[in-house]
């Protein structure tokens, strides 16, 4: 193990944008887990980490923050899903939405002359 890099920085290095960053979690850290951060980052982001990979293993808060919101908005259209799925197994989708208001021409009461 030949530290090759001055570990002595002033900060941590966002695995996700790189950037160096004094606030971070670690993502294999306690609030990293409880946060579930691998299995998010896993799931939705281009790269893979792994508890094993010579790369930084923190994320900063900006990244988190984004990340988390992701998450939401992913849980959000699951429920969705599953819902129209559980839906459609019974009912049809006839829902008449007959609303079709048809606007005519308001007439206009302006006289030619
Ligand atoms: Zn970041």
């Amino acid at each position: 193990m030949g530290s090759t890099d001055k570990a002595v920085i002033t900060g941590f290095i966002c695995r996700l944008c790189s950037k160096m960053n004094r606030f971070v979690i670690h993502i294999y850290g306690e609030e990293g887990e409880r946060m579930k951060l691998a299995e998010k980052i896993n799931a939705y982001l281009p790269i893979t980490v792994n508890i094993n990979d010579p790369l930084p293993k923190t994320a900063c808060l900006h990244c988190i923050e984004r990340l988390e919101a992701h998450h939401e908005l992913m849980e959000q259209f699951m429920f969705a899903r599953r819902r129209l799925n559980t839906d459609n197994k019974t009912t049809t989708v006839a829902s008449s939405s007959t609303t079709t208001s048809t606007t005519t021409a308001p007439t206009s009461s302006t006289p030619p002359c």
